[in-house]
Formats: structure tokens, sequence, C-alpha cells
């Protein structure tokens, strides 16, 4: 099983957006997309501003970490990062041990004794 790093993992809130704040993301990039690094037609192609790291995976709601996307690159984007943060929550309960099984299984993962593959019943070390 591959080695995983438990980072605490919170949602970052969200400010509001000014016009203003999205001219400076525009502007640190260079009206550059941050996915597929093609130049961003502003007044053709639809953009939104992008979190690089997203919010939900402790991504912070500051300049640095925000950059123009075309929206068609960003809705791939959120759909992997949602993806991600679906499977770091579904770990950090794991981890945390707010999960568990409400019926566990005989002899299960849980339980303090095994089956072992001759049928004896013994006790988990
Ligand atoms: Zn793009």
């Amino acid at each position: 099983m591959p080695f995983v790093e438990i980072v605490e993992l919170a949602t970052t809130a969200r400010r509001k957006l000014t016009a203003h704040r999205r001219l400076r993301v525009w502007e640190q990039a260079a009206g550059v997309c941050a996915l597929c690094e093609r130049k961003i037609d502003g007044v053709r192609e639809r953009w939104i501003v992008e979190h690089l790291r997203a919010l939900e995976l402790g991504g912070t709601d500051e300049l640095a970490n925000m950059a123009p996307a075309h929206e068609v690159c960003a809705r791939a984007k959120t759909r992997d990062d949602h993806r991600r943060a679906a499977q770091a929550k579904r770990q950090k309960i794991r981890h945390i041990g707010a999960g568990g099984s409400k019926r566990p299984l005989p002899f299960g993962k849980t339980s303090p004794w095994k089956r072992t593959l001759s049928g004896r019943i013994v006790p988990r070390k």
C-alpha cells in the first residue's frame, strides 16, 4: 500500500471576487489560461478565476492561488478536484475514526477475533 500523507483538510472560505480582483488575477497571469496555457481572448471566450489549489482541498483564497482559466478547461479540473476532495474526506473520516460500520461482520476486520482459512478462530493480533 502506498504511503499517503494525511494533511489537515478544511474548506477555505471564499471571499467575494470583485471586478478589481478579477483584473489583478488576469494581469498577474498576463491573460494566459492556467490549465491549457493558451492566451485567453477575454472578449470571445468565457473565462473564470480558477483556484490553482482548490479551496475544498485546503487552497487559499489569495491572489497567489488564483489564475484565469477558460471555462471549459476549468470544468474538467473542478470535476477532478471534487473527486479528490471526496477521497480526502473519506480518508480523514477513516483516519480520525469517525466512520466505521454500524453492523460489523462477524470475524471482520474490526473484530478482535478472526477465522483462519482452516476454519480455526484465533485472536487477531
Ligand atoms: Zn484553457
